[in-house]
């Protein structure tokens, strides 16, 4: 592994990849491709830019012409996270959610093949196998997605992983839990909580707060990943998960304690459509197959992360916004699904 296309290498998660897979020694350079759409933030590369590996290109994956250029400077691997990210704003931006989460994975795709990569890993969600109410969903459980993101990402899998079968290009996917960590764009729930209740503001949550979710910390994502890009069979879904699963209420009271605020700060608001239950993925397989295996527990990574943006207002506060809750009126959520585990 020589030379690394990282897209979407400007966001939450792929910064932090950046940083790492940067310090690999068979690895001479990293090139990273990104939009830098509202998401994309050239600061959170930092360090990377100390070194002389890394090179940032600004660019669209949906643009066919710049991608291909890119992928006739070397690469021999591709990391492609670049993606629209936030489950809320997709219930108003789904078209603009296929083209990037679709449309710019096949341009990649293609391309990839066009010349010669040898390794193509594409990062998607546990999102894609819908709620499921109890059991752990293993990769080979069917993609039920329920909102636009999901359905975006499910679709952008089945073309990565057809762009496997059909043309050989040598790729895995990976789909892990809901990922914690610094940097993240505030807001998503755990950063927009946070930076709230440091200013002494409220927050909401839907209904009674009762949605679970596997809280992943970024830096375990990323050695998850780097695995599969080392390691993984083509061709082959890996879940990575191993957080901790919370409700976002159980999760909302780690968060007033870290930010010094009680639950007067707490409202509740009606639900939004398709608000999956929950989520639990078996990753089984990675630990197995790959040695992954999660380092971070929870309380200390929830309290790396609140002081991370105690300490660094300046990146996040011009970013703030008032809700990041933009979806039409709820309207009767779908039954979850239930699988056995092992599925
Ligand atoms: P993010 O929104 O923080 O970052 C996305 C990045 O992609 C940004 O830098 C943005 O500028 C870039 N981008 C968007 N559209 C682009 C385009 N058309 N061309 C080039 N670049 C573009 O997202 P994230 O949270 O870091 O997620 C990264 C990947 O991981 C996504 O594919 C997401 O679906 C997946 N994922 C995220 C989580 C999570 O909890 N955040 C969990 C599982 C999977």
């Amino acid at each position: 592994m020589r030379h690394v296309l990282v897209t979407g290498g400007a966001g939450f998660i792929g910064s932090h990849f950046v940083k790492r897979i940067i310090k690999a020694e068979d690895v001479v350079r990293v090139t990273v491709l990104d939009a830098l759409t509202y998401a994309g933030r050239i600061e959170n590369l930092g360090t990377a830019f100390l070194s002389d590996k890394l090179r940032f290109v600004q660019g669209d994956v949906q643009d066919a012409a710049a991608v291909d250029e890119l992928m006739s400077s070397g690469p021999t691997a591709v990391v492609h996270f670049a993606a629209e990210s936030h489950v809320d704003r997709s219930y108003g931006a789904a078209d603009g959610f296929l083209s990037t989460n679709v449309l710019g994975t096949q341009v990649l795709v293609r391309a990839a093949h066009r010349h010669g990569v040898e390794k193509f890993v594409h990062v998607s969600t546990d999102e894609v196998y819908g709620p499921l109410l109890r059991g752990e969903a293993t990769e080979e459980a069917p993609l039920r997605p329920t909102v636009p993101y999901a359905v975006s990402k499910a679709a952008g899998d089945l073309v990565a992983l057809g762009a496997h079968s059909t043309l050989g290009l040598p790729l895995c996917v990976t789909r892990s839990s809901n990922n914690y960590g610094p940097n993240q764009y505030p807001e998503k729930i755990i950063p927009f909580f946070v930076t709230r209740l440091l200013r002494g503001m409220t927050v909401t949550l839907h209904d009674r707060g009762q949605h679970v979710r596997n809280w992943l910390h970024v830096e375990d994502n990323c050695a998850g990943i780097e695995a599969v890009l080392r390691k993984g069979e083509p061709g082959e879904v890996y879940n990575l998960g191993g957080g901790a699963d919370l409700s976002c209420k159980e999760l909302t009271g780690y968060l007033l304690a870290l930010c010094g605020a009680t639950w007067d700060a707490v409202g509740y608001i009606p639900d939004r459509p398709a608000n999956d239950a929950r989520y639990a993925i078996d990753w089984t397989k990675a630990r197995d197959q790959l040695g992954y295996r999660p380092q971070h527990r929870l309380d200390d990574g929830l309290a790396e992360t609140a002081e991370w943006y105690r300490r660094n207002v300046d990146r996040w506060a011009p970013l703030m916004t008032d809700s990041r809750t933009v979806v039409p009126a709820a309207r009767p959520a779908r039954v979850p699904l239930e699988l056995p585990r092992g599925h």
